[in-house]
């Protein structure tokens, strides 16, 4: 099992205070690897998960500011709440208009958002897939891959289709990114007359509900990567559709929570931490 290392905050002594904000959050994995990050680098902190009902976010921070709190992760249901309070943000946060992280001025709360910058630097420097040129399938049109859309973008993919199973969300993501030269949509039930991608990005709640997407093995190619957002068991039945179809690849999205904390942690400490031991660790957890 994952130990998370001896916490500081045993200690009978005030420290900076941060925190994952979520309804639910009790499941959250972000207090293990932000407390692995920092006993690595020395750095003494208290880091905790602290649930909060949606509308009430606000309040939560600024006990949590009256507490010592200097620095949150912020995760579903709770991210456009977050940006919406934060009197300053990155220019990633802004594009987005929801925030997963939130670093304390002194006065006020600056917004980020490192999921794209997660996603990117998990395929890009962990599994060293190169993503220049690759005709992507977005699965979902949720918050999830709004998030990671202007990443991928970014990133120089040739083109996005999305498909979501409500085609109305995937058409207004489509409009809400503008770049109609590079994202199209298309419908989920009719991906058989698609053609292959050379990425397919699973970006749906449907794992966590125990659904399966019934995806046509005509999408997938040989040097095809399969990517679920979802890790752990959400992850499943992706995985084993993308390999049953011959992908090249099929990863979950362990590898893009390890680097999307690494990002907000470099935020707030100024340091990087390094990733590798504790998404490995995290992946013999999840093994065992
Ligand atoms: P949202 O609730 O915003 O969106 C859910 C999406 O899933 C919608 O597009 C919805 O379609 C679709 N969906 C749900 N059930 C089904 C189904 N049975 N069949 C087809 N489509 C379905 O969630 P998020 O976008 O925020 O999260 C999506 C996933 O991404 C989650 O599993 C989350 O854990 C993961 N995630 C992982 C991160 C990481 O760091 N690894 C970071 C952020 C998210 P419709 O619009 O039709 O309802």
């Amino acid at each position: 099992m994952f130990e998370a290392p001896k916490l500081v905050d045993d200690l009978n002594v005030s420290l900076a205070r941060y925190a994952v904000f979520g309804h639910p959050v009790a499941h959250s994995k972000s207090p293990l690897i932000h407390r692995a990050f920092a006993h690595q680098l020395g750095i003494a902190l208290r880091y905790d998960a602290i649930d909060a009902a949606p509308g009430t976010l606000a309040a939560a921070l600024s006990r949590f500011v009256g507490e010592g709190g200097v620095g949150a992760s912020v995760t579903l249901p709770l991210k456009a709440e977050a940006f919406a309070l934060a009197k300053a943000c990155s220019a990633r946060a802004k594009r987005l208009g929801v925030a997963n992280t939130l670093a304390w001025h002194g006065d006020h709360w600056f917004a980020d958002n490192t999921d794209g910058e997660g996603l990117i630097r998990d395929i890009g420097e962990r599994h060293r897939i190169d993503l220049r040129g690759r005709r992507v399938l977005l699965v979902g049109a949720g918050g999830a891959a709004q998030g990671v859309l202007p990443a991928l973008l970014d990133a120089g993919v040739s083109k996005v289709t999305i498909s979501n199973r409500d085609p109305q969300r995937a058409d207004q993501l489509c409009d809400w990114i503008g770049d109609p030269a590079r994202v199209q949509t298309w419908y989920l039930d009719d991906l058989r007359r698609a053609g292959d991608f050379d990425a397919v990005f699973n970006a749906t709640s449907a794992g966590q509900y125990g659904q399966a997407l019934d995806l046509p093995f005509t999408i997938a190619n040989p040097r095809t990567l399969a990517y679920d957002l979802s890790y752990g068991k959400a992850a499943t039945s992706f995985l084993a559709w993308a390999r049953a179809a011959g992908c090249a690849y099929a990863l979950d999205g362990l590898g893009m929570l390890v680097e999307q904390a690494a990002a907000a942690f470099e935020l707030w400490h100024g340091d990087r931490p390094d990733t590798e031991p504790v998404y490995r660790q995290l992946q013999r957890d999840a093994a065992a």
